[in-house]
């Protein structure tokens, strides 16, 4: 495959089917606009209902997590196509009263699927290697499954994502690394509080991401942690975990309490799924006092869970997700390396999907032309033994069977042995369609498996740059 060509070209519209991805993430946009675009959980199933009524989305998932909030779809014409999807970001709650808010992350063709399988590698989030995202992508595949949003061409990109970082996991050093936007939180706390283990500490929000936060800071000895979660049988759910140094845990204070328990404390985590925030400056504020703790608070919730005007308050220092950008932007050695042994699977993967898009193009033509020219075959077959005065006795029939077939299939040997080595997608679609036009076959565009490649005049941002060293370009 040619690596040079990912970006190089561009879609033409017209009645084909094109591959987009369409959003915001965190290269685009910092988290107070990206937050606004975050579409919970609970949400997504009903958003795809939603896309399912632009008339040129053909398939679409959504893809929602702290790093991004992205539509992937397969469109039956560019322009048309992104503009819907725009239209759908401005009807998401969260943005509809910011009308200046718009998508500025957008892919074209191979670069989505470069983009999807390197971000279900962990390669595109913010934490490298982060695993989280798999789980996620997965989740994101089977709501679009449920809602019967996807098609031939998302479910293969979705599933070779899902392969491709398993993949990615268990063959390169990627895999060995356990970490985790928690895990980068803990080690945030690290940096600006010194050591952990003379601080008092309060996690708010028992969720996976509270769960882990947990898990690390009881790696080592230290004085309490105090576990807030607005439910009780999740906390009691995660005390029947086998944990390390569990008797440093403190539970049993009220959720309501949160503001006062996390005035004492030196370092608050915060992981909350709740779109309002659960720490505010005044309720913070009236149980602090001129001699409490110099005070670090970690707001890893995306939408932030922690009021921004807390960082005002005399003594706080508030971190938020995208500051944990700082932590994992060290070690760009080690980075660079993880990153380029990981590339090498994305590319290979890549080639699957290169694969299947031609066999999308080949079996189709092969067959047509195939049934076509039997069919020419059958039909002189036939006239021939139905012609008066000839006799057709057994042997010459089947002997004519024969000839006739063997004609058939000597014709058919070249252009299907040639289509099948045909490695350019591009000259492979001319070819294709030239066949179907001489012979008369239904058109390509009949076909909804086939994505487009042709060259058109859109301009798209956020392309990747190169093969390899793919890098987003802010906008
Ligand atoms: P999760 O497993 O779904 O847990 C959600 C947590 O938020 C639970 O503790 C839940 O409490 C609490 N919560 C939800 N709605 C609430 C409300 N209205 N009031 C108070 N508490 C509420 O989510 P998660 O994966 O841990 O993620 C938590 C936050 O971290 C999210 O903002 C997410 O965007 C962010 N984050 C997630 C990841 C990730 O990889 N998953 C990475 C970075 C950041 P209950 O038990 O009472 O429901």
């Amino acid at each position: 495959m040619n690596r040079a060509t990912h970006s190089g070209r561009r879609l033409t519209q017209g009645n084909m089917n094109h591959l987009v991805v369409c959003g915001i993430n965190y290269h685009s946009a910092p988290i107070a606009i990206r937050e606004r675009f975050c579409i919970p959980d609970s949400c997504v199933g009903h958003a795809l209902e939603g896309l399912k009524h632009f008339r040129h989305i053909k398939e679409s998932a959504i893809l929602s997590t702290c790093n991004r909030t992205e539509v992937y779809a397969v469109v039956d014409d560019v322009a048309a196509g992104l503009r819907e999807i725009q239209t759908f970001f401005q009807s998401v709650q969260a943005v509809s009263d910011h009308g200046s808010l718009k998508p500025n992350f957008r892919l074209l063709r191979d670069d989505v699927v470069l983009h999807l399988l390197r971000v279900a590698s962990g390669l595109d989030s913010m934490v490298l290697g982060e695993g989280q995202i798999m789980s996620q992508v997965k989740a994101a595949h089977q709501t679009a499954l449920e809602h019967r949003s996807t098609g031939p061409v998302l479910d293969m990109i979705f599933k070779l994502a899902l392969t491709c970082g398993k993949r990615v996991r268990s063959e390169t050093s990627m895999g060995k690394r356990a970490v985790s936007v928690s895990s980068a939180a803990v080690e945030l706390a690290r940096e600006a509080l010194g050591s952990l283990k003379d601080k008092n500490t309060t996690v708010v929000g028992l969720g996976k991401m509270g769960q882990i936060c947990v898990k690390h800071l009881l790696g080592e000895n230290g004085k309490p942690i105090i576990l807030l979660n607005r439910s009780a049988s999740r906390l009691d759910g995660f005390l029947q975990n086998k944990l390390s140094n569990r008797d440093r845990l403190a539970t049993g204070f009220d959720y309501s309490e949160r503001a006062a328990i996390a005035a004492q404390s030196d370092l608050v985590i915060v992981a909350s799924g709740s779109n309002e925030y659960v720490l505010g400056p005044t309720d913070l504020g009236k149980h602090r006092h001129a001699d409490s703790p110099r005070q670090v608070i970690i707001d890893i919730s995306v939408p932030r869970a922690v009021d921004p005007a807390v960082a005002d308050l005399e003594g706080v220092q508030l971190f938020v997700a995208d500051d944990l950008a700082k932590i994992v932007g060290r070690n760009l050695a080690e980075r660079e390396a993880l990153v380029s042994e990981a590339e090498v699977i994305v590319f290979e993967v890549l080639e699957s999907f290169h694969n299947w898009e031609r066999s999308q193009l080949v079996v189709p033509t092969i067959t047509g032309l195939r049934e076509k020219i039997e069919a020419i075959r059958q039909e002189q077959m036939a006239k021939n033994s139905a012609t008066p005065g000839v006799e057709s006795d057994f042997s010459s029939k089947s002997d004519m069977e024969s000839i006739s077939r063997a004609i058939v299939n000597q014709i058919l040997h070249h252009p299907t042995v040639h289509l099948k080595a045909t490695k350019d997608y591009e000259i492979l679609r001319q070819q294709a369609e030239a066949l179907r036009k001489l012979f008369n076959l239904d058109p390509i565009a009949a076909n909804p498996h086939s994505v487009s490649h042709t060259p058109e005049t859109l301009n798209v941002t956020g392309r990747y740059k190169n093969g390899r060293q793919g890098r987003l370009s802010k906008h």
